[in-house]
């Protein structure tokens, strides 16, 4: 393991260096296919973009479960919290060599640990009774990617009956967080069209309009400095300010022009439940016409919500406490009202869970705060999420798969 794991630090390092951007990531999907076929995985490249989907079976016939990787890095230019640097920022030889784009979001972690498992169980296929499909998806920043490799059909013909995955996240590197039932909000675009001419003082009203109507459901402040930003997650954890915090209404709003030159103010609200959904569109299709004028979605329908499975999160938290100890396990009971994810959409095809893996260290600074400017990760996290993937999917297999498997 140590000599994998070694191995696995200098493959996040070389991604983390080379970052690519959603539908860009060829490299990375290159040396992901490669790992992987060089560990015997049956490799298939090219899956809606760049994603990569690769079938490990074990010594058993028996049930198909998922995990899924994301590889795209972040635009830092517009895809990050404005927070100001803190005094470290971290180069520690391995800063990317992209201007302007960076793994802030801790995607190359996730890749590698993707790799790290894959790799593991190729060498204990003994141990895995069915067969496990590991995808590594692209584009994820724009939501777009999981979409894509779920059109072409060839997850779902492996017929998964679980998937997980997980994300960095600001807590200790050595903990993994479960959240039963919780997950991360939807998110809905909208654009209210104005009528036309100088509408500034028209857009502003509006925009005032829109917040003090989301403020009537709960809205939640938007982050303003790194510590806002632990104190939400770690909010989280605290089982009576969890309690306080089951709905949230995050959101960002800006003037904009629609293609024809009318003014227009645009809106991303980000909710949990997601079943808040059609009240919320209501009220802001009422205060548009209130102003004269309409509104446009210019995505379609919501995105929906990353939604955790109460069962699977809660067994898969009883079992990574009793493989890893029962400290590296930390109960989240609500959502993280700010950032969306589209594994949601594959936890819609196979139920499941995605995890937080912590990775930050506060003794040497790393804040694992993901989206921020300075955002560092501890490396160890890379084994600890590895040795408890690797053991939780073993360990689903022969869960579902009970006594119905034969062997090879
Ligand atoms: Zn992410």
């Amino acid at each position: 393991m140590t000599i994998l794991e070694d191995y696995l630090i200098e493959l996040r390092r070389e991604i983390h260096r080379h970052p690519e951007l959603a539908g860009e990531e060829r490299q990375t999907a290159g040396l992901v296919a490669e790992q992987l076929r060089a560990a015997g995985l049956e490799v298939t490249t090219g899956v809606g973009g760049h994603g990569v989907l690769a079938v490990l079976d074990g010594s058993a016939d028996g049930p198909t479960v998922v995990y899924r990787a994301d590889m795209d890095a972040v635009d830092v230019r517009y895809n990050s919290l404005p927070f100001p640097r803190s005094s470290r920022v971290f180069d520690e030889g391995f800063a990317s060599r992209v201007p302007d784009v960076a793994h802030l979001c801790g995607h190359d972690l996730h890749t590698a640990i993707g790799v790290g498992v894959a790799r593991t169980l190729a060498q204990d296929s003994d141990q895995v009774r069915g067969r496990l499909a590991f995808v590594f998806q692209p584009a994820e920043e724009p939501l777009q990617g999981a979409r894509a490799m779920l059109g072409t059909g060839l997850v779902q013909k492996l017929a998964p009956k679980e998937s997980y995955a997980l994300h960095c996240a600001p807590f200790p590197a050595g903990t993994i967080t479960v959240s039963p039932g919780y997950g991360l909000p939807g998110v809905d675009n909208i654009r209210i069209v104005l009528p036309g001419g100088d509408n500034a003082a028209v857009a502003a009203e509006v925009q005032k309009a829109v917040a003090a109507e989301v403020q009537k459901i709960d809205t939640v402040g938007l982050l303003e400095s790194v510590d806002d930003y632990h104190a939400r997650f770690l909010a989280v954890l605290d089982p009576q300010i969890a309690a306080s915090i089951q709905e949230s209404v995050s959101v960002i709003q800006w003037t904009e022009q629609t293609e024809d030159g009318q003014p227009a103010v645009g809106i991303m609200l980000k909710v949990w439940p997601q079943e808040r959904f059609p009240q919320l569109r209501d009220r802001i299709e009422r205060l548009a016409a209130e102003a004269g004028g309409h509104i446009e979605y210019p995505y379609g329908d919501a995105f929906p919500a990353m939604v955790n499975s109460v069962d699977l999160s809660t067994a898969a938290g009883q079992y990574l406490g009793t493989a890893l100890g029962p400290d590296s396990v930390l109960w989240g009971r609500a959502s993280w009202p700010y950032n969306c994810e589209d594994f949601a959409l594959f936890l819609k095809e196979a139920p499941g869970a995605m995890f937080y893996l912590g990775v930050a260290d506060t003794e040497s600074g790393m804040n694992g705060a993901p989206h921020t400017l300075d955002f560092a990760a501890d490396e160890r996290a890379i084994g600890h999420g590895v040795r408890a993937m690797a053991g939780l999917l073993t360990h689903r297999l022969a869960a579902i798969g009970g006594s119905q498997g034969s062997t090879r």
